[in-house]
């Protein structure tokens, strides 16, 4: 049992430190296309979709961390930025 809770703990922590790399490398390529967007001056017609691609990555990035143990998508109180302890469906250590 300590075994198997143990293994749930380290596979969160792998998906918990992809899913942060994966947010980071979205921000920097939304960052990069501001800064594009500004160098090229069409920085008022890139502001949008830009804009929007980011709310709509914010808004289903939390979709990409799931439970080990139930696969069910973990909602942390605290949002994406702190991770959350427990699983809110199985009640599973996560940390
Ligand atoms: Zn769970």
């Amino acid at each position: 049992m300590k075994n198997n809770a143990d293994a749930i703990k380290s596979q969160f922590r792998r998906s918990a430190s992809r899913f942060y790399l994966i947010n980071l490398a979205v921000l920097l390529f939304l960052a990069a296309m501001l800064y594009l967007a500004s160098e090229y001056n069409y920085y008022a017609q890139a502001f949008i979709p830009i804009t929007t691609l980011f709310l709509i990555w914010l808004f289903n990035a939390g979709k990409l961390l799931r439970c080990p143990a139930c696969h069910q998508v973990v909602r942390s109180k605290e949002g994406l930025i702190r991770m959350p302890t427990k699983c809110t469906h199985c009640d599973t250590s996560l940390v």
